[in-house]
């Protein structure tokens, strides 16, 4: 038996969520916050500084989830949150256009060759929605290919077969989600080009757009196989279909400039979010020219947003980005590294069965041992065994994502101290991994 007793005690934090249950459906804004996967009590945050989060019972954990991504340069960074004071004391929203969301096109245009042209939005979710509405628009088609595991937010048309919470709940589908809507989505296994192939012989001129995780991180880190991203491309362009790659999760984290960045296959349509929103509400599409010139007011596609391009989102986003030079993914990538080796050797040394996959600076543990290529191979995981390991962790202070289908997220701030508080918490944790039961 290991000493781990789960869960354990979180009283504030559970006094907010019984609260929390009383005024909000399951208690949470976004369902895998509700450690439903893994079950206990969430724990409710109440501040964050570099890669520590203090939770309602004041106690610290070392962050490895990062707000799912956006906290690259850890929490509450001083430059960004200068940037964010700067901006709020010169009004929070004007309606207007404003030079802040220039400026923030302007650098990411500068980093990602394919944005041509960019319009900013207020969620990834907004970004993948307008997208594919602007590819359906240009091509005049109606379907939309997507593989099974990613997750491209909570668009009607995209929850068929998603990563993310759609994953961590087992949910086949959503009710809501009409017919016509999932009809107009054929859903194929990740990683396979001869399934896409088929898909567009069987449906010839009516694929306006193939969607992409640009490296998927919602089933668990499962990069494209090599040639998958181009293959896709070329597939694309050679039946007038866009290809369309939602760089919500890996842009400005897997290199300065995304996954474009580190594959170099450039897509006519990209979407972006977390990163570039410097924990702000603020996400992107963008892409080939003449395809966004259809977009209104320039043409006919309509898309729009009161809060677009918001003067304090734009501040933090464009600071975080001003600050993320390649120094900065130098340590990312390193600090991801000493940490990836940490979780195999603590688990090797109690004999698990497992799988580190990575993506840059991403990675996630796939209970298996076998390599996992898509959607069924995660799902063919001991989850349990991540249920055992998550919660070990969190009882001796490092917090990882409350369910076994999501990417880990390192920063700019995760120094030695905190990874050695990692090191410190891995043996018993390996060792209720290796110990659970389904
Ligand atoms: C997080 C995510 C989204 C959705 O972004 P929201 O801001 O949560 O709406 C879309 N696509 C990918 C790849 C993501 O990781």
């Amino acid at each position: 038996m290991s000493e781990l007793t789960y869960p354990y005690e979180a009283p504030a934090s559970q006094a907010l969520f019984d609260r929390a249950a009383a005024v909000t459906p399951g208690g949470v804004n976004s369902p895998v916050r509700a450690f439903r996967a893994v079950g206990g009590t969430p724990r409710f945050m109440v501040s964050g500084t570099g890669p520590y989060l203090t939770d309602a019972d004041g106690r610290e954990y070392v962050d490895l989830v990062c707000s799912w991504g956006p906290m690259i340069l850890g929490h509450a960074h001083p430059e960004v949150i200068a940037a964010v004071q700067d901006a709020v004391a010169r009004g929070t929203s004007f309606g207007t256009p404003g030079e802040g969301e220039v400026a923030l096109a302007e650098e990411m245009a500068a980093r990602v060759a394919p944005l041509e042209r960019v319009r900013l939005v207020s969620s990834g979710t907004e970004a993948t929605m307008s997208a594919i509405r602007l590819a359906r628009g240009f091509t005049r088609r109606t379907k939309v290919v997507k593989f099974a595991g990613c997750y491209h937010g909570h668009v009607d048309s995209l929850l068929a077969a998603a990563g993310s919470g759609v994953a961590t709940f087992a949910l086949p589908d959503t009710p809501g989600v009409t017919g016509a809507q999932a009809g107009d989505t054929i859903v194929l296994p990740y990683n396979d080009l001869d399934a896409v192939r088929e898909a567009f012989r069987a449906h010839p001129g009516e694929i306006a757009c193939v969607i992409t995780e640009a490296s998927p991180g919602n089933m668990g880190v499962v990069p494209p196989a090599d040639g998958f991203n181009q293959g896709l491309k070329d597939i694309c362009s050679e039946h007038g279909a866009l290809y369309v790659s939602d760089e919500v999760m890996t842009g400005f984290r897997t290199s300065r400039a995304g996954w474009f960045g580190v594959d170099g296959v450039v897509p006519d349509l990209m979407t972006f979010g977390k990163v570039m929103g410097g924990g702000f509400p603020a996400a992107a599409f963008g892409g080939r020219a003449d395809v966004m010139a259809h977009l209104a007011p320039a043409g006919p596609v309509y898309q729009a947003g009161t809060l677009s391009g918001n003067p304090v989102a734009t501040a933090a986003g464009l600071a975080q980005l001003r600050l993320l030079d390649d120094a900065a993914y130098a340590k990312v990538d390193a600090v991801s590294k000493e940490i990836q080796g940490l979780v195999t050797d603590a688990l090797a040394k109690e004999g698990v069965a497992h799988r580190l996959q990575t993506a840059s600076n991403m990675f996630s543990v796939f209970f298996t041992d076998r390599p996992v290529r898509n959607y069924e191979d995660a799902k063919a995981q001991e989850s349990f065994r991540y249920t055992a390991f998550f919660h070990s962790l969190l009882a001796h202070g490092v917090y990882l994502p409350p369910s076994s289908f999501e990417s880990w997220f390192v920063s700019t701030a995760h120094d030695e101290r905190a990874v050695q508080r990692i090191a410190d918490a891995l043996p018993a944790a390996a060792r209720a991994a290796a110990e659970a039961t389904a």
